[in-house]
C-alpha cells in the first residue's frame, strides 16, 4: 500500500491517461481528489477496494444521434448524452444540458460533481449528467419540441424512476422539460411523474422547484456568513454572475435578506445599477422576452451595459455570486475581487471558477463554498418532487421552502463539520469534498465490487 498522497497521484495519472482530452473532467476529478487525501489516511481500506479508481469512471455512458427536422424541413442532426456515473446511494439524478459547448468533458465534470453533490443532500440519490449540443437559441417552440422529442426517442429506454431520473439544466427549463416528458409517456404509454424533475405544476411538478437553486444557495451563505464571518447579506453589495434560472432566484432572495445586487450578465456582456437591479424588469426580460441582458440597460435609468461577461468581476463588491457557467471566474476576475475587497464568493454555478481562481480566493482569506455544497437545493428539491410524487400528493409552496431551508443548514453543517475533522476548519471546499465523499465510498464498500 502507498501513502495516501502517492494513492491520489496514481489515481490520476490513470484518470489523465484515459481521459487526457477531457479537460473540464481532468480538472473536476483533480480538484476532488487533491482534497481527499486526509479521509484517505483515515480509512485505508478505500485504496484497497480501489474506490478512487472506481469513483472515476462513470459507470456507464451513452452516446446517441439525435437527428430531428427544422422548420424549413431540413435534418438536422445533434449528439446526444447521458452519463450514469454512480449508484451507490440511489438512481442516477442529474440535469440535462442544451448548449453548443456541451461534450463529453463537460458532460463526465457535471456528472462526477453532481455524485458528490446529490451525497451532501442527506437524499437517496446517485449522479448523473447528460444533454446534447443542441442550442435551443433562436429556435422556434416546435423545432425545440421536435429535437426534445427525438432527443427522447433514445434516453427513454435508459431512465426511469429507480434507474435514472434527469432534470433540467443550462438550456432545459419547463418548456424542454414538458416536451420531453410529454414523448416519455407516449413511447412508454406510463404516466411515471418520477422519471424527470423540474415538471410543470399541472402535472407532478414541485413548488419551489424553480426558485430551488437560487434560494438555496443564499440559505447556505447565510449559514457560512453568520458561523464563519459573525455577518449576514445586510447593507452587502452582491455582484451575481449569469442571469438565468439560478442568478434570477439568487439574484431574488439575496434582495430579500437585505443585500443589494448591483451587477449581472449574460453570455454577450453584464448589466451594472446602482441602485439595485429592479428584478421585475430583468425577469421580464428574461423569462417573458427572452431578450439579451443588454436590453435592460436601454429601459432603466441609471443603468449601464458592458460588453464582454467575464468583466463583471471589475465591478466592486462584498460577495460575489458566480451563477452562470464553467470556469466563468480566471485568476484575473479573482485577483480584482480581493483587489475591490471582496469578502465571500459562493458559487451558483457548477465550477464556475478556475483552479487558479479558487486559489487566489482562499489564499486571500475570502470564504469560499464550492458549488457542489452550495448549489445543491436544486437538486434536493429534485428529490422532495420525487417524494411527493411517490406519494401522489403536493406540498405547499412554504412547505417545500421550509425543506429546502433545512437542507441548506445542514449541507453546510456537514461541510463545516468535516473541514474541523480534517484539521482546516472553515475551509468549505475541503469539508465539501470529504463529507460528499465518504457517504458514497462507504455505500460502495457496503455493496461489493461492481
Ligand atoms: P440557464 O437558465 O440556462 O442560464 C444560464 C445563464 O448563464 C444565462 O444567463 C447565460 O447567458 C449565462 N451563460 C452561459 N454561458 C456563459 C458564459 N460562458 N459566460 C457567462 N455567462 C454565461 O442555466 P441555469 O440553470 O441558471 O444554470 C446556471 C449554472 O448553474 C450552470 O452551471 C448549471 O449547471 C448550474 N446549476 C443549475 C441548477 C438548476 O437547478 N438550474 C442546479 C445546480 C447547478 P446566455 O443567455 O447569453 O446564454
Amino acid at each position: 500500500m502507498s501513502n495516501s498522497k502517492e494513492y491520489v497521484s496514481s489515481v490520476l495519472a490513470t484518470v489523465k491517461r484515459r481521459n487526457g482530452s477531457q479537460p473540464e473532467f481532468l480538472e473536476a476529478v483533480s480538484e476532488v481528489l487533491n482534497s481527499l487525501v486526509p479521509a484517505l489516511e483515515a480509512n485505508p481500506q478505500f485504496e484497497r477496494n480501489a474506490i478512487l479508481e472506481r469513483l472515476t469512471e462513470p459507470e456507464r455512458g451513452i452516446i446517441f444521434r439525435v437527428a430531428w427536422e427544422d422548420d424549413h424541413g431540413r435534418v438536422q442532426v445533434n449528439r446526444g448524452y447521458r452519463f450514469q456515473f454512480n449508484s451507490a446511494i440511489g438512481p442516477y439524478k442529474g440535469g440535462l444540458r442544451f448548449h453548443p459547448s456541451v461534450n463529453a468533458s463537460v458532460m463526465k465534470f457535471l456528472g462526477f460533481e453532481q455524485v458528490l453533490k446529490n451525497s451532501l443532500t442527506t437524499l437517496p440519490m446517485g449522479g448523473g449528467k447528460g444533454g446534447s449540443d443542441f442550442d435551443p437559441k433562436g429556435k422556434s417552440d416546435a423545432e425545440v419540441m421536435r429535437f426534445c422529442q427525438s432527443f427522447m426517442s433514445e434516453l427513454y429506454r435508459h431512465i426511469g424512476q429507480f434507474t435514472d431520473v434527469p432534470a433540467g439544466d443550462i438550456g432545459v427549463g419547463g418548456r424542454e422539460i414538458g416536451f420531453l416528458f410529454g414523448e416519455y409517456k407516449k413511447i412508454t404509454n406510463r404516466y411515471d411523474a418520477g422519471v424527470l424533475t423540474g415538471k410543470g405544476l399541472t402535472y407532478g411538478g414541485s413548488l419551489a422547484r424553480t426558485q430551488a437553486t437560487g434560494y438555496g444557495v443564499c440559505y447556505y451563505s447565510v449559514e457560512a456568513l453568520k458561523h464563519l464571518k459573525n455577518d449576514s447579506y445586510e447593507g452587502k453589495t452582491v455582484v451575481v454572475s449569469g442571469s438565468g434560472n439560478v442568478a434570477q432566484y439568487c439574484a431574488q432572495k439575496v434582495t430579500q435578506f437585505g443585500g443589494k445586487v448591483v451587477a449581472m450578465s449574460d453570455s454577450q456582456g453584464y448589466i451594472y445599477d446602482p441602485n439595485g437591479i429592479n428584478l421585475d424588469v430583468l425577469f421580464d426580460i428574461k423569462q417573458k422576452r427572452r431578450a439579451r441582458i443588454s436590453v435592460y440597460a436601454q429601459e432603466v435609468p441609471g443603468s449601464e451595459y458592458h460588453e464582454g461577461c467575464k468583466n463583471i468581476w471589475n465591478v466592486k463588491c462584498d460577495i460575489a455570486h458566480p451563477c452562470a457557467s464553467q470556469n466563468e471566474m480566471d485568476a484575473v476576475g479573482a485577483q480584482t475581487l480581493v483587489d475591490n475587497g471582496c469578502m465571500a464568493v459562493f458559487e451558483g454555478a457548477n465550477m464556475p471558477l478556475t483552479p487558479e481562481a479558487i486559489e487566489i480566493v482562499m489564499k486571500n482569506g475570502l470564504l469560499y463554498s464550492p458549488g457542489k455544497a452550495s448549489n445543491a437545493g436544486g437538486v434536493a428539491t429534485s428529490g422532495l418532487e420525487m417524494s411527493q410524487n411517490s406519494m401522489r400528493l403536493s406540498w405547499s409552496f412554504d412547505e417545500v421552502d421550509e425543506k429546502l431551508h433545512g437542507i441548506m443548514k445542514q449541507i453546510f453543517k456537514a461541510c463545516y463539520d468535516a473541514s474541523v475533522e480534517c484539521g482546516q476548519p472553515g475551509n468549505l471546499m475541503l469539508g465539501a469534498n470529504v463529507a460528499g465523499f465518504l457517504k458514497v465510498a462507504e455505500a460502495m464498500m457496503a455493496q461489493g465490487i461492481v
